[in-house]
Parts: C-alpha cells; structure tokens; sequence
C-alpha cells in the first residue's frame, strides 16, 4: 500500500475545461494520477468526495488582510493568521498586497512576507499546511492621487529615477513573484513601467485616469494587466473612453476584478465578463483586516473602516476594500450562471498564468502541485488541500 491519498467520487473540473467523474490520486505533494472512479488504487488513504466539485486551489492576486491583520502593518505570525484562515474559503496561494505607506512599513513587511515564504519552505511536509504567499503586490505607491479610492494619498509618490523604488523592497527568494499597481500618467509613470519590466515585476494599471495615448505606451512599456477593473479609474464616457473603455476593447490586456456584487455591480460584471471573455479575467477580493470578523468598526491604515452588511466605509464615505473571500466571489459567479469550469479558470487558472507559476499550479493536471478545492453544489468549501496535505476539511466529509 502507497502512502497516496486518493479523492474519489469527486466532479474533476480539468485543464481542457471539462468535468469529469474521476479520482485523483496524491502523492509526494503532486496529483500523480486521474483516474475513472472505481479503478483499482493501493492508496494509503481514500476520500470520498460524494460528488463534489474538484478544482484547482485558487489564487488571490489582491489581498490586504483578513481576521484582524493587514499586511501592510502585521507581523509573520499575522500573516500565518490570514493564510490559515485562507484555506478554510479554499485559497491555496496568495499575493499579499501593501497599500501606500512610509519607508520603514514598506521595508518592514517585505521582510515579514520574506520570513513567511521561507517558513513555508521549511515547514512543508511538517507544520501545518496554510494557503502559500508567492510574493507580494504594491498597489500604488506611484498612483493617481484623484483616483485613490481608500488608498492614503499622503504616501503617493512620484517616479524620476530607479533609486525611487528603493524602499519598495524586493523578496530575495528566487521564487518570489512581485506586481506592481502603477498609474501610467503620473509624472515619470512610463519610465517606472519599463523600469519595473526590466527588475521581472508583473505591472498593471490601476488607480488611474489615463488618457488612450498613454495607456497604449504603457503596453508598449510592458504593463499587460489590470487592477480591480472598473474601480478607481476614470468611469466610461463615450467622448473620453479612458482605462474602462480600453480595457474592454484590448484583448491582449487581462484583468481582475473584485467580485463581491458591491464594488461592480452585477450586471456591469457579466458586461465585462461577454467583453473580456472567461480566459482574460481574474478574480480578487481586495480583502481587507476586518474579513473574516462581521459587523463592526475597524481601525485600517490610519483611519476607521465601518463594515455593515459586507459593505465597507471608510471616513470620507469611499468604499474601503472588501470584507470577501475568494470563495464568496465564487458564489456570485456560480449565482450568475458561470460554469464550475470557468470559475477554475477566473480563481485558479488565470492568476497562475499571470503570476508564471502555471507549471506548478492553477489546473488540476498530472505532475503539477497538489493545490485543491472541493467544493459542494453551492459553492461552499467543504476541502481544501495544499501541497498534497489537507489544509481544512468541512466537519461532514470523512477521511
Ligand atoms: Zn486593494
């Protein structure tokens, strides 16, 4: 008997965008096989999915925080908190995110995501599984002040030579992935976009009001994605198109959207989705501290965030991120009759590519990591696996 653990009976949503009935056999961390259910198997254990949904482990590109700590401010303990809680919304890699901020929590929560990442390494095959964090993503600092959404607009900078990334610090760790959130149209933005490309980040545009021209520069430039589509850009006007109207129209631009039916709403995110189509859409959740918490008044960044029925508010009255979790987007998607398939593909599949980690993760095919989700018609989490080892399991499926 192999030491594997087999997930039987489950929906396989694969690479090719079909489901089948199958079982997948884990071993040494990796998905070594697909099988027709029923197969022989000398699996050490057996899990019976009962007719669940598989998928891949979803991939949160935008996340700020969750249960009380925000990445900008927190600690490495306070990220293990956020990529425990994770796992149970069915997130098995994360890009933490960091808002504006002075040199020193930039430098200081580079280095807590740092030790966290090394810590994972170690801790495989041992600690307790937790959703990964792949890197980190800088919304802002170089961002349209008029644009700035929650975004504290007293850390905004400017670009005018490479020294002024400086304190935005990279992850020494080779497998580290870095994205940046840039405006094109502040001063030096261009210059920043190239300069960005050259040091391997992923750049997208985002908190902007640029105009075609220099949205079209900073494709030249090597910026090919987008943040949180829709919110904080220049609203769609048929004089002035804008990012809204650029982005809808370029098929070799991706991006991501906040899926939470508050900050697009619903009808505008399935215009976006017939636009963009299924393969050029990311789902985030832009989560904030106070995901995971209910209802109440939070303090975030600085300032009080109010968070009443899944809305946050911050002080000046803006929306102030959102208190979802990708399995929440997931929902909203499954309510507005998206297929399991394409949901996969907009969770898991899409930020793979993006972040260039799709030949570890992000479908379920054999040899690739094993990062999965089960989850029942609802949408609801009922497993998660992460590295091959159970990360949460929902009280009623037995192992
Ligand atoms: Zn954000």
């Amino acid at each position: 008997m192999s030491e594997g653990l087999l997930l039987r009976n489950a929906q396989v949503v694969l690479s090719d965008g079909s489901v089948k009935r199958a079982a997948v056999l884990i071993e040494g961390g990796r998905i070594a096989r697909i099988t027709e259910d029923g197969a022989e198997t000398d699996a050490g254990e057996i899990a019976d999915l009962e007719g669940a949904f598989l998928l891949p482990g979803f991939i949160d590109l935008h996340i700020h925080g969750a249960v009380g700590a925000d990445v900008t401010e927190t600690d490495v303990d306070g990220l293990r908190k956020i990529a425990r809680f994770l796992v149970r919304e069915g997130v098995t890699s994360w890009l933490p995110t960091l808002v504006p901020a002075p040199d020193e929590d930039y430098k200081r929560a580079a280095g807590a995501i740092e030790e966290l990442m090394a810590w994972q390494e170690t801790a495989s095959g041992e600690g307790e599984p937790t959703a990964r964090a792949l890197g980190l993503h800088y919304e802002g600092p170089f961002v349209n002040q008029a644009q700035c959404g929650a975004l504290r607009t007293e850390y905004f900078r400017v670009y005018k030579k490479a020294a002024d990334l400086e304190p935005l610090t990279m992850i020494a760790n080779p497998r580290a992935r870095h994205m940046m959130t840039v405006a094109p149209e502040i001063e030096g933005g261009i210059e920043l976009v190239r300069e960005l490309r050259r040091r391997g980040f992923i750049v997208s545009i985002g908190h902007t009001r640029a105009d075609i021209a220099s949205l079209d520069q900073a494709f030249e430039a090597g910026a090919r994605h987008m943040t949180h589509f829709m919110n904080a850009m220049a609203p769609l006007h048929h004089r002035a198109p804008g990012p809204i109207g650029w982005g809808l129209l370029r098929d070799d631009v991706t991006c991501d959207v906040i899926a939470d039916g508050i900050h697009v709403e619903p009808f505008m995110l399935r215009l976006v989705l017939k636009c963009k189509g299924i393969e050029r859409i990311s789902l985030i959740s832009d989560a904030v501290a106070p995901t995971g918490l209910g209802d109440g008044v939070y303090q975030v960044w600085g300032g009080r965030i109010a968070v009443l029925r899944g809305r946050t508010s911050n002080e000046r009255g803006s929306i102030a991120g959102s208190v979802i979790t990708l399995s929440d987007a997931v929902r909203l998607m499954l309510q507005l009759g998206v297929s399991i398939a394409d949901i996969a593909r907009m969770a898991a599949t899409n930020p793979a590519r993006l972040l260039g980690v799709i030949e570890e993760c992000g479908t379920i095919e054999e040899g690739k990591r094993a990062d999965l989700v089960a989850l029942d018609e609802s949408g609801e989490v009922r497993l998660t696996i992460v590295g091959g080892r159970v990360a949460f399991n929902a009280d009623d499926l037995e192992l």
